[in-house]
């Protein structure tokens, strides 16, 4: 039997299941007396003690063992503990309503899932796991029961679970867990994040794969398909035990050009760069032999911070961080992009902000300089520490640059003011990601240091598309003639005028796609860190000459679909290693 679910985590696994099912806790639903409130809260207190204690030890020895950036999960449970929204809420409930402290601990719980499940975003809506986690080591103390987890299991299995908590993940016996597989879960859960981080081949949304796999069940994982195999013949058997081996060489093979150059055949560069959406991924980047962050996504901090803004001095922070770890190696910090998919409800902002063609992004920072002036010295001060430049998104005219660039130097003038040091050269970029912005691109790029082409947001503005329906997905077409067109005036018209051109969108690392980004002559490609040596390795099996032939003719057929097939038969031709594994569902005519 076949499955499909979302590849979580790439890699191929092929081993006996293990049914990881946990009993649904039974927590007592009782008031108590008057009388005992006191006492109730005391317990819940010890609990919380506890439950402290218990994380600190997994936080360490997670620490020791990979990384500070995935002890910070249990750090951030650990905080969990201390929330008003949280801790404070069920003392309240205990108080009010006198409800014994495991029940009200389940009952906030619940409410707090409840609300961040009805949050559009995929990120905000993934941290209900880190609530489920914290909730249930907190009712299993206040009850006296035990854990069930994965760190004792005794052989090598392939684990089958409803869902998996972040903690269940972390503490997973490495050498035993050789893969996983889950009912629920997206590519952003921090199982996911996790999953990748130790790189155990995982599937995960797969609806149903607890009803139809036993303890004992031969599995297989396609970590890079997305697809999980239950017992299957012995000619498919045979034919992914070849597969596993061949995935293993072709990693690597990748592995060697972490330090090469990324160049053509005919030696010219182009920088491949990591994209970051939360600071836990920093130690990705030299793992896989990035140049610097082309896109630091700052909404993350804002999101996360959950009742108020971040401060200016944590802000500062997380961006030195970035700059300190990275160095020389350029960080690109984009200014707060807020709205459309990304919304944080908390600031109490104005209705319109949620929309994609909102009050979002660089519009909202420009009407509110409570949020922006902040973020702007922030993004200096962290500029003494490092390579900083600092990128605005979603611009659609040259004004919004204009008064950006005014309130930078205005912020620039209260550092100096105060003798504060920052990169009084400081590189300004224009994300092009809205079609009157790449149509007035020259215009713009006589105002920017560079540009960075966001195709995630110039795809569905161009095709009139939404990014996140999913009902119109096979309208969302990357290699529409369109946004050919547009990339490549962009990229012609800021080459005219001097300055460098990189690109941050998703189309950046898209195997298809990336022969004519070089055809283009774009100058740097940013992406999510595990894809960069399979991009490197298209670049180092190219020519120059060869990559603008192949953009030349892909530019002069009529279709997307027409352009995938002719790009998709030049990539067989010239590194069908490379598409054996990756995921390119998302190019829906092939
Ligand atoms: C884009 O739009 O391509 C982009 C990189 O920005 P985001 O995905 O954060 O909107
Ligand atoms: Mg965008």
């Amino acid at each position: 039997m076949l499955l499909e679910g979302v590849a979580a985590s790439s890699g191929i696994a092929i081993g006996t299941a293990f049914l990881f099912l946990r009993e649904e806790l039974d927590v007592p639903d009782y008031t108590v007396d008057a009388s005992s409130v006191d006492e109730e809260i005391k317990r819940f207190e010890s609990a919380i003690r506890q439950t402290k204690k218990e994380l600190e030890v997994i936080s360490k020895s997670i620490r020791s063992e990979m990384s500070n950036a995935h002890s910070d999960t249990f750090n951030a449970h650990i905080v969990l503990l201390d929330d008003p929204m949280f801790a404070g809420e069920v003392q309240k409930e205990i108080k009010i309503s006198r409800t014994n402290a495991a029940f009200a601990v389940k009952k906030v719980a619940k409410n707090l899932i409840e609300q961040f499940s009805m949050i559009e975003n995929e990120y905000i809506r993934g941290r209900d796991a880190d609530i489920r986690d914290v909730a249930v080591r907190l009712i299993q103390n206040l009850l006296g029961k035990k854990k069930m987890d994965l760190s004792s299991l005794k052989k090598e299995v392939i684990v089958i679970s409803h869902d998996l908590s972040p903690s269940d993940t972390a503490i997973m016996n490495k050498n035993m867990v050789i893969g996983f597989a889950t009912d629920v879960g997206s590519r952003t859960s921090h199982t996911a994040i996790m999953a990748r981080a130790l790189e155990i081949p995982a599937v995960v949304g797969l609806g149903k794969i607890t009803a139809q796999v036993k303890t004992g069940d031969l599995i297989i994982i396609d970590g890079n398909r997305g697809r999980v195999l239950i017992n299957p013949g012995g000619e498919v058997y045979e034919e992914y035990l070849i597969k596993q081996s061949k995935f293993n060489e072709f990693e690597q093979s990748l592995y060697i050009l972490r330090d090469m150059p990324s160049t053509t055949i005919d030696g010219t560069n182009i920088d491949l760069a990591c994209n970051l959406e939360v600071p836990e991924e920093l130690a990705a980047v030299h793992k896989y032999g990035a140049k610097g962050i082309g896109l630091y996504r700052t909404e993350y901090i804002f999101i996360r911070k959950q009742t108020e803004l971040p401060s200016e001095e944590e802000q500062y922070k997380s961006y030195k961080e970035a700059v300190e770890r990275v160095a020389p190696d350029p960080v690109i910090i984009r200014t707060l992009d807020l709205g459309g998919d990304k919304f944080a409800s908390y600031l109490g902002l104005p209705e319109g902000v949620s929309s994609m063609m909102g009050l979002r992004a660089i519009r909202l920072c420009l009407q509110y300089p409570i949020i922006f002036m902040p973020q702007l010295r922030a993004i200096l001060k962290a500029s003494a520490h490092g390579n900083l430049k600092i990128m605005f998104p979603m611009v659609s005219r040259v004004e919004e640059l204009r008064q950006a660039k005014i309130m930078l130097e205005q912020a620039k003038s209260e550092l100096d003011h105060d003798g504060i040091p920052y990169d009084h050269d400081i590189q300004v970029g224009t994300m092009i990601e809205i079609p009157s912005a790449a149509l007035t691109a020259d215009i713009i790029a006589k105002e920017s240091d560079f540009f960075s082409i966001g195709t995630n947001d110039l795809i569905q503005y161009t095709l009139a598309v939404h990014r996140v329906n999913e009902n119109i997905a096979h309208l969302y077409e990357p290699l529409n003639p369109a946004i050919l067109r547009l990339i490549k005036r962009v990229v012609d018209v800021a080459h005219d005028t001097g300055i460098w051109v990189g690109m941050c969108g998703e189309m950046a690392s898209d195997p298809l796609v990336v022969p004519l980004l070089i055809g283009m002559g774009l100058d740097e490609l940013s992406m999510s860190p595990i894809a960069i040596p399979e991009v490197k390795k298209i670049i180092r099996s190219l020519t120059t000459e060869e990559a603008k032939k192949i953009t030349n003719t892909a530019m002069s057929f009529s279709t997307a679909h027409e352009i995938e097939s002719y790009v998709y038969e030049e990539a067989m031709e010239r590194f069908p290693e490379v598409l054996m594994w990756v995921d390119h569902r998302n190019h829906h005519s092939l």
